[in-house]
């Protein structure tokens, strides 16, 4: 059945190793390795008409051609191509001595690449096109369907891994596409009917090799009828996993963590607030779930600054006072510290005895801590990821606690998981970036759900500007007045650039340049290269009003908790998702002051990226902008699967592809009544033979 790839023409043992590495090693793997999407190059588009972040085909004659020599010795090539007076620099940063003799002015190319709009100006430009030279008299037709893009490995190109897939389309025939789905079990609407009736082959047929007739704006988002015949069957398997998980769980041990005794109401007692009905509620689930004994894992969803820590914290006081040991992970240096010092300041006077892991410490005090750790001491740990590390154990671990878990990889989650002895520890993981709940219903199928819907009263919302950066001079004025007469603020110059260096430059710089524009303001600055002292002493100064600008990178982002800071300024805004605007704003304002934020953007801002930036401004709701973003971005970026890999969706989009998700449901739970044989052959199908897979 499973016959494996070197069964084709053209693959010896190299190849094979080779695609071993994208996870295909039979003719099925083959067939489902779907592209991640495509490109148009059907059609030419003037250069007058191009949009930043648009990938486009353009032809033009070479009217310029040089090699420049930059920093550090490096050589860059640029071309200007031009049609009808319209310029458009193509950059190479790798290119031959051939290619430097070939592109000549004079040459007419038609290049394929992605329009940007670099932050230093110069017009816009395409880095790395994919270039062929047109005879003039002679002009090769455009191709007339869309062509596949699949994600790739070093040494196996484009052209190499269309030409396999096609052999294994040939090579398989249809019967071995076995229809694994319980479609006789469930009710269909006749939308879905003329979905399901597409044949497996048919679907993947389009989907490889889509045919000139096929609509093209269906297949470039994702609506064509074969792509959602094939998300079906992709979400339906990855909820299956995800039930499967749930169901495991269930039949675990876990330690029962009756709610006992008086630290939480002596807790609640010292806080200054009383908790909203959201926090309440919240508060009552974890409690009625850690009293089971099945190991908990449930979510609990609330906008940036509705109040997850106090939640996080009776959680961490109900498995205290049963006598287990709490983990309490954060994932940046700068949160953990900030969660040590609100922890400290909660549970110190119920003589908790709390213990950092942080990367800060020396080996000796880790040593220490660890020994806590392991005698159980320890009843509060708190830290990062070196809370992973494998020398640590627990005592007696009874309750997880992951903040901002979007942040975390599936990796990472397990392994803290795989830390409790005997019994497994339940878990509690906490976001602020919402999903709708129909959407819960499939991505998070394996977990329950809390949601706090509302802030604590008397906040008022973050009054949202967008303003382009040639106002800067305007806007630093503005800003130092308003810090003269007292207010607090953040300068975010965000992650632009692959390279932390360069990203840390640019912040240095704005920095340098704020100094000189407000000599009389106290302002400093962090980034990610500032070792962990440094961070919490420049996270330490300005929480307690030392400085009163910051400028850093988005460093900041998470879980921050400043409430004296009411301005934030954010360079670059039109880089950055929704979500994350969202959260960095979530920094401004937090306690009960007017506060502002300012999204600031290069030019020209294309109709697109002001479309988004005007969605920031208009809506508060977390919830909003994370659908939002999600439609625009894909999921995989708000979902945080993105760093662990594990969870990308090979042609779903739970967005985009909504209207299925009720039909998902019930296929996925119908499925878990089927042979075992059946449920593992549709897994395998889609996510291969990664056991890792949903298992957390
Ligand atoms: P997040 O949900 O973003 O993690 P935090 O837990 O950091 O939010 O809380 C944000 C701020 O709101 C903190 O300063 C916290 O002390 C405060 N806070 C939390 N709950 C309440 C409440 N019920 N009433 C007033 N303030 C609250
Ligand atoms: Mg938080």
């Amino acid at each position: 059945m499973l016959r494996p790839v070197t069964d084709l023409r053209g693959v010896g043992d190299a190849v094979a190793v080779k695609l071993a590495r994208l996870g295909l090693s039979t003719l099925t793997n083959l067939l489902f390795h779907l592209p991640s999407g495509y490109q148009d190059r059907t059609r030419l588009t003037p250069i007058r008409d191009l949009v930043q972040g648009q990938e486009a085909l353009v032809q033009g004659k070479i009217v310029d051609a040089q090699v420049i020599r930059g920093r550090g010795g490096f050589r860059r090539m640029r071309l200007v191509l031009q049609d009808h007076g319209f310029n458009l620099n193509l950059s190479f940063f790798h290119f031959s001595y051939a290619m430097q003799k070939a592109f000549t002015p004079g040459v007419e190319l038609r290049c394929y690449g992605r329009v940007r709009v670099p932050a230093k100006g110069g017009g816009i430009e395409m880095a790395h096109p994919e270039c062929t030279f047109i005879p003039s008299n002679n002009p090769p037709p455009l191709s007339d369907a869309l062509t596949p893009i699949y994600p790739l490995t070093q040494g196996i190109s484009q052209r190499q891994l269309r030409q396999l897939i096609s052999y294994a389309m040939q090579a398989l025939k249809k019967t071995e596409l076995r229809q694994l789905l319980p479609l006789a079990k469930i009710r269909l609407t006749d939308a879905l009917q003329k979905i399901v009736t597409i044949h497996l082959a048919q679907a993947l047929e389009i989907i490889h090799n889509p045919p000139s007739e096929a609509d093209k704006n269906n297949l470039l988002n994702r609506t064509h009828p074969a792509q959602f015949r094939l998300a079906l069957e992709e979400l339906t398997a990855y909820r299956l996993v995800l039930l499967r998980d749930k169901r495991g769980r269930q039949r675990l041990p876990a330690p029962v963590l009756e709610p006992v005794g008086d630290l939480e109401e002596r807790f609640r007692r010292a806080l200054p607030f009383t908790l909203t009905k959201g926090q309440e509620q919240s508060i009552a689930e974890i409690a009625h779930d850690l009293a089971q004994p099945h190991p908990m894992k449930r979510l609990v969803q609330g906008d940036v600054g509705s109040g997850k820590t106090v939640v996080a914290a009776c959680a961490a006081l109900q498995a205290i006072q049963a006598g287990y040991q709490v983990a309490l992970m954060a994932p940046t240096e700068i949160l953990a510290e900030q969660h040590l010092r609100q922890f400290d300041t909660w549970l110190r006077p119920l003589d908790i005895q709390i213990t950092p892991l942080l990367g800060r410490m020396n080996a000796k005090a880790k040593r220490v801590h660890s020994l806590d750790i392991a005698e159980g001491t320890a009843q509060l740990v708190i830290g990062t990821h070196a809370l992973f590390q494998e020398a640590i154990t627990f005592a007696k671990l009874g309750l997880c606690i992951i903040d901002e878990q979007h942040r975390f990889g599936v990796e990472q989650r397990l392994r803290l998981h795989k830390k409790g002895v005997d019994l497994h520890p339940h878990q509690l993981l906490m976001t602020a970036t919402p999903i709708p709940r129909s959407l819960a219903q499939t991505m998070y199928a394996n977990m329950d759900l809390s949601s706090i819907r509302e802030l604590p009263p008397g906040r008022i919302p973050c009054e949202t500007v967008v303003l382009s950066a040639t106002k800067r001079p305007q806007l630093i004025e503005r800003i130092r007045h308003q810090l003269a007469q007292g207010a607090q603020a953040y300068w975010v110059c965000p992650l632009i650039e692959e390279s932390e260096n360069l990203n840390a430059e640019a912040a240095e710089k704005t920095a340098e340049m704020l100094k000189e524009a407000m000599p009389d303001i106290a302002i400093d600055l962090v980034h990610g290269r500032y070792n962990a002292d440094a961070k919490r002493l420049a996270m330490q100064n300005f929480q307690s009003g030392k400085t009163r600008l910051l400028v850093a990178t988005t460093v900041i982002e998470v879980g921050i908790d400043v409430p004296a800071a009411n301005l934030m300024v954010i360079e670059n805004a039109e880089r950055l998702g929704l979500a994350q605007l969202h959260q960095l704003r979530g920094r401004a304002g937090r306690g009960g002051q007017r506060s502002y934020c300012i999204l600031c953007h290069q030019e020209p801002l294309s109709a697109t990226a002001k479309q988004r930036l005007q969605l920031v401004h208009k809506s508060h709701s977390g919830f909003d902008l994370a659908e939002a973003d999600m439609k625009l971005r894909g999921i995989g970026e708000i979902l945080g699967t993105r760093q662990s890999g594990a969870v990308e969706f090979k042609i779903a989009n739970p967005i985009i592809h909504n209207s299925i998700n009720a039909t998902i449901c019930e296929l996925s739970e119908q499925l878990l009544d089927q042979p075992k044989a059946q449920q593992d052959a549709l897994i395998q199908r889609w996510f291969g033979s990664n056991e890792r897979y949903g298992t957390v």
